[in-house]
């Protein structure tokens, strides 16, 4: 078979610890003896990270507006503890995903990848759900304030052009606590943007849920400017045949539960931090979660939801076997490519990516499995529980197959 070619280049964020060894064997066993991969590699791995001052991190979050396209590996986010592992670490430095993500102006979209041996804890559930979690402000920016006397607060603000404008919060007559919070029009635009242009990406309805019968104001604003927003996506919508429904909050917990599944729920900062943990252990495991960034603009950068699996890195390290879950990541390669084989109009690629996804559904399907869903698999199913790299050999061997290689 001749290798299938690329026009534009991938950006490829490389990353840390078992993800990192996937990501070497994913290339190696499913994308390079089939595509002529062309890639601008950037090394987000932490002591690359370090050396660059995370410059790296910038300058792949810059490649990804240039080219418009991404595939990034798990990264470690350095913390206290890793401080200690790594003593050659100069700063405690910033999670990448939260840089690329502000660079990017990006809203991050969650799908679980479904497979027939382990269903979902709803039973009515029969296609992903996916998440959009707005990533700014709220209760993650709030100012917060515990006082001991009897008094008021007030919410006083001051304007560049020296207006002013004062709402008492409350009079108390003891002790309280108190939350500031707030959000950016032009956050909350930019999150309504890509909400609708990924779903018109899946062909897919769009759901959208606050409290704006309580926060009148607050989320009433959200509501609103997704309905201004909305104008410039209608007729693409309805081409489609998708819709975009808002609802409240409370209403779409109920709706999701008996639902089918099969579009895009777009949550406030706090809701889609809960709601996306609840709807993925409901479909089942992190391993199975796959992760898109996309900016209004239209540049997508595609990951696994998870982690870099830390615990069977050091088994891996001391020459255990590990039988770590590659779906996830090999679905941020299969979408990477796909993306640019749909704007490049390289249906080749569009095709690979899609027999790619297939082999890995067979292999799931046929009961070969990593041993992370050997524990989940429905009681009936074969299963034949493999490590990384024989799973990877199998997949592999189909996709030689169906690809007629
Ligand atoms: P994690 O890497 O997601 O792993 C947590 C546990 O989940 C694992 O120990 C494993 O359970 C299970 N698991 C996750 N992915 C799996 C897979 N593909 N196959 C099989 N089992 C899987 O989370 P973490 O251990 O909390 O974090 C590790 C590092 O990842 C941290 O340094 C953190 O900063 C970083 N992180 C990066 C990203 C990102 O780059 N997007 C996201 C989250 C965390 P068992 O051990 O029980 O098998
Ligand atoms: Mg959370």
């Amino acid at each position: 078979m001749k290798k299938i070619e690329m026009k534009t280049p991938l950006v490829e964020m490389d990353g840390d610890e078992m993800t990192r060894i996937l990501w070497g064997m994913i290339k190696d066993k499913l994308i390079l003896p089939f595509v002529e991969l062309k890639t601008e590699y950037y090394d987000l791995g932490l002591l690359h990270r370090n050396e660059t001052e995370d410059n790296v991190t910038v300058e792949a979050a810059n490649a990804t507006k240039k080219y418009g396209v991404a595939v990034k590996c798990a990264t470690i986010t350095p913390n206290k503890q890793r401080m200690e592992e790594y003593p050659e670490l100069t700063q405690m430095w910033k999670s990448p995903n939260g840089t690329i993500r502000a660079i990017l102006d990006g809203t991050v979209f969650r799908t679980p990848i479904c497979i027939d041996s382990v269903k979902p804890v709803v039973k009515n559930w029969q296609a992903p759900i996916t998440i959009a979690r707005h990533a700014y402000g709220d209760v993650y920016k709030a100012v917060e304030m515990h006082t001991a006397v009897p008094g008021e607060a007030k919410l006083v603000f001051t304007g560049d052009d020296g207006t002013e404008e004062t709402v008492s919060v409350q009079r108390v007559d003891g002790p309280a606590v108190w939350q500031g919070s707030h959000n950016k029009e032009s956050s909350i635009r930019s999150f309504a943007k890509a909400c609708f242009q990924y779903a018109i990406d899946l062909k897919q309805d769009l759901w959208f849920s606050t409290k704006d019968t309580i926060s009148k104001v607050y989320d009433g604003r959200f509501k609103a400017i997704f309905e201004e927003e909305f104008e410039a996506y209608r007729a693409k919508f309805e081409e489609l045949g998708i819709e975009y429904f808002y609802t409240l909050i409370d209403d779409a917990v109920a709706r999701v539960i008996r639902s089918k599944g099969g579009f895009i729920w777009a949550c406030k900062n706090y809701d889609g931090d809960v709601m996306s943990d609840m709807v993925s252990t409901a479909f089942g495991s992190l391993a199975m979660m796959t992760s898109v960034l996309v900016s209004p603009d239209g540049k997508y950068e595609y990951e696994a939801a998870h982690g870099t699996v830390t615990r069977h890195y050091y088994k891996y390290l001391k020459g255990e076997e590990t039988s770590t879950n590659p779906m996830a990541t090999i679905f941020a390669w299969s979408g990477a490519l796909r993306k640019r084989g749909e704007l490049d109009g390289i249906c080749e690629l569009v095709d690979f990516a899609d027999k790619l996804e297939n082999a890995c559904f067979d292999t799931l399907n046929s009961g070969y499995m990593t041993k992370d869903l050997t524990l989940l698999a429905e009681p009936g199913t074969e299963v034949h529980p493999v490590n990384s790299g024989e799973f990877l050999d199998i997949i592999a061997g189909r996709l030689r197959e169906s690809l007629g290689a």
